[in-house]
């Protein structure tokens, strides 16, 4: 079980921080600290920001500040600001829009109630408070305007940000913050209307997040890590209203704000946000166009330049923004890896195409770079891509060791940390501390990239060399050794592909290997180019590339998933309670014992050791569920063996059984680590597939099909299923889905078998 390897990662985590210096970052705030800005003080005061390597100082307004100004001259690193950011970039101001809190903006105007001001047409000739700057009350003037009404007719008057005017009829109208203004106004028991831009469709964003393009060119991956936490803290924000609000009342609050309020202002912002429909931080393309437009119309931007590109100026955290150089580059240039096609699961040959983890991530950054023109070479050679890499400097290759790096060719940024790990019996306890391996007999491959470094640090344990991983497997079960060590996808590979079910992975060392790319020195476009590609990889990308390579041993631990709940903690308790690891290692291993078997009782199906009915029932329930919540895709896939009656008849019933089996091992080692598979009866099974919609599990079974097709099953005869396919929709319920998926498995028995149907 990989609880340990939790618990050790947890620490190593820990310790990795405490060793780590900040990076300081800036962001401008555009008004004084309240829950307006909760997601920056979250993401700090959780450590989201340090997490990353941060130490992030968030600077309150004050009347000298210009955000914009000081964020493009970098007096600031980052600012949040309005709408009229829009305006700002149509007068050739470099900023970056990363995110949107607020769908639509908290600006208001708002009157008391027996003035009887309804309607924005109501205003005319009435004394209105609103903010000298223009671009700030666009929406507010926008809204007036679409009422037929002139700004002349309206009597404005200079903001003096004192409610009691409002209150003692001083003005008629004041510009407000939906989640202030209201709050007091409901305190002191004054009725209000409130006149809102976006009932009247002009919908502005609030509470944008942005930076220079500086910043976005130069420092992409710091704009990612720095966006992610942010997002991080905007959602805990959102979600612990309450906690937020107590953070912000005991060490922001330099407005002297009650707690109530600072909680009323959370829920209404919440509210603005739209997080419950999904669209926390969202900038909407079109409805940037669309605001582009009506500033436009309104007057604003310089007339002499060209309307930027909303692509330009709006971070995609999966779309990178290229100089014009940079595109003519990428354009006009073929692009080629040096890949070898020998070191599974990093490369292999599959099908006659060069495929592995390496090949996956190249093409994830062909694809970030829009790479049209990016091919890949085989070359078995490290030595001689690298000589092809000093003459031609549009060639990479990845990087094996350190001679890869010479005064001629420079690394790109880590594009994966690649673990080293020690794989052993399933009966050897897991490795909570390295040092328990002094003296033993530990297989290690010669000449690997971490061969020299893991011999050097551990020099008290007792490497025995060997040629490759199947020497190392050999030796481990001869019981010549006590575990061999490689990187662990590659144990990972090894164990899956060549079905070890008895060996698994006890335990990693701290040393890891960075996955990086070697380019020639003097090509700095095209590192630049790779850097900010990879800078765009996720840890969702990074765990669907290697989950790829080794399914079978990820998916068992889903199922673990709420055991871990209760077993987390317990196992915590017992770290402390039980220093000795011996104890330790012996109760954890009962404690395993015990979950393996009432897991497997419960959930597994015991000839295809894949999940039962009973399991997948209850992950359905759970998905369902998750689906509505989230208002997520969820697709299943249900198949039925064609003609199965016949394999057990004229065969026999166990050739039938061993065609159960391989189909399930089959299936289960080319599905997503984040699908879920089971047998639903007989040669009846069904795939659960969260986050795909029914054209894309439409695709998936027709590979399954091809796969299952061509699969030797070593009967002297092909086997072949018949699939149903749908989705969950809105109006289903578990079992109108299972009928749906289950007429149109059988409309495809109806009409010849070995086909899928989508309905
Ligand atoms: P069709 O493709 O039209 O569905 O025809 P079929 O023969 O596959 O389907 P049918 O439902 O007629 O037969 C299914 C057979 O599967 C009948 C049953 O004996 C056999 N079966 C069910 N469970 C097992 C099992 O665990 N092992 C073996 N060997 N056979 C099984
Ligand atoms: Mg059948
Ligand atoms: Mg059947």
């Amino acid at each position: 079980m990989n609880l340990i390897k939790i618990i050790i990662s947890l620490t190593l985590f820990s310790s990795i921080l405490s060793a780590q210096k900040l990076e300081k970052v800036s962001i401008q705030l555009d008004w004084l600290h309240q829950f307006q800005f909760a997601g920056f003080y979250i993401a700090k005061e959780k450590g989201y920001y340090k997490n990353q390597g941060f130490d992030v100082s968030i600077k309150e307004y004050n009347s000298d500040i210009n955000v914009v100004e000081d964020v493009l001259k970098k007096k600031s690193d980052y600012g949040v600001g309005k709408s009229s950011l829009i305006i700002d970039r149509l007068e050739n101001k470099k900023v970056v829009l990363l995110n949107a809190i607020y769908q639509t903006s908290p600006m208001v105007l708002i009157t008391k109630k027996d003035l009887n001001i309804t309607k924005p047409s109501e205003l005319k000739n009435k004394k209105v408070m609103l903010t000298s700057d223009a671009r700030s009350a666009a929406s507010i003037n926008s809204m007036i305007m679409s009422q037929g009404l002139k700004l002349e007719d309206i009597n404005f008057q200079k903001h003096s940000f004192n409610l009691d005017d409002l209150i003692n009829g001083k003005t008629d109208a004041m510009g407000c913050y939906l989640s202030n203004e209201p709050y007091l106004l409901e305190k002191k028991g004054i009725k209000y209307n409130v006149l809102n831009p976006s009932d009247y469709g002009f919908d502005f964003y609030g509470g944008i997040f942005f930076t220079s393009e500086d910043e976005l060119m130069n420092h992409s991956k710091r704009v990612r890590k720095i966006y992610r936490a942010t997002m991080r803290g905007w959602e805990y924000a959102f979600n612990n209203i309450e906690e937020t609000a107590k953070i912000i009342y005991e060490k922001y609050n330099t407005q002297n704000k009650s707690l109530e309020s600072l909680i009323y202002e959370g829920q209404v912002l919440k509210k603005l946000s739209k997080i419950e429909d999904g669209l926390l931080g969202k900038l909407d393309k079109n409805k940037i166009k669309e605001m582009q437009r009506l500033y436009i119309l309104l007057g604003f931007g310089d007339k002499n330049i060209k309307i930027p590109k909303v692509e330009d100026f709006v971070y995609d955290s999966l779309n990178i923004l290229y100089s014009l150089n940079q595109k003519k580059y990428i354009k006009q240039t073929k692009i080629k890896l040096l890949s070898d096609n020998n070191f599974p699961p990093f490369t292999m040959m599959v099908d006659n195409k060069v495929q592995g983890i390496e090949i996956d991530y190249w093409k994830l950054i062909a694809k970030r770079l829009n790479l049209k023109n990016s091919e890949i070479e085989i070359v078995n050679n490290s030595k001689k891509s690298l000589e092809k890499i000093k003459k031609n400097p549009n060639l990479v290759k990845y990087a094996f060791s350190k001679r890869d790096k010479t005064e001629i060719t420079a690394l790109t940024d880590s594009i994966a940390e690649i673990k080293i790990g020690l794989a052993s019996f399933m009966d050897t306890p897991y490795i909570s501390d390295i040092n328990e391996l002094n003296g033993k007999k530990i297989a290690i491959i010669k000449y690997t990239s971490y061969y020299k470094m893991i011999k050097k640090n551990y020099p008290k344990i007792n490497f025995v060399e060997v040629k490759n991983a199947e020497e190392g497997i050999l030796l481990l079960k001869e019981k010549k050794v006590y575990a061999i060590v490689n990187k662990i996808p590659a144990l990972n590979y090894t164990i899956s592909n060549k079905g070890l079910n008895d060996i698994k992975i006890i335990g990693s060392f701290d040393e890891k290997y960075d996955l990086k790319l070697v380019v020639n020195a003097e090509n700095k476009m095209l590192i630049n180019l790779l850097n900010k590609a990879i800078a765009t990889i996720s840890e969702k990308d990074r765990e669907s590339i290697s989950s790829k390579y080794y399914s079978i041993v990820y998916q068992k631990n889903q199922d673990y998933k709420e055991l871990y709940k209760i077993l987390i903690p317990l196992i915590i308790l017992l770290l402390f309670i039980f220093r000795s690891n011996r104890v330790m290692n012996k109760e954890i291993k009962r404690r395993e014992e015990v979950e393996l078997q009432l897991n497997k009782v419960a959930n597994i199906d015991s000839l295809t050791n894949i999940y039962n009915r009973r399991k997948m029932t209850s992950i359905f329930d759970n998905e369902i569920n998750r689906s509505k919540r989230y208002k997520r895709e969820l697709s299943i896939i249900f198949f039925d063996i064609d003609n199965f009656k016949l394999i057990n008849d004229d065969l026999s019933h166990s050739h039938g059984d061993k065609v159960l089996k391989s189909i399930s091992t089959l299936i289960k080692n080319s599905i997503r680590k984040t699908d879920f598979f089971g047998r639903w009866g007989g040669e009846e099974f069904i795939i659960i597939l969260p986050e795909t919609d029914k054209e894309k599990a439409g695709v998936i079974a027709n590979l399954l099909k091809e796969k299952i097709s061509k699969f030797d099953f070593d009967i002297n005869r092909s086997v072949t299923c018949s699939f149903g396919i749908t989705s969950f929709n809105e109006t289903d319920n578990k079992d109108s889905v299972l009928t749906r998926v289950d007429h149109a498995m059988y409309y495809v028995k109806k009409h010849g078998k070995n086909d899928i149907k989508v309905v």
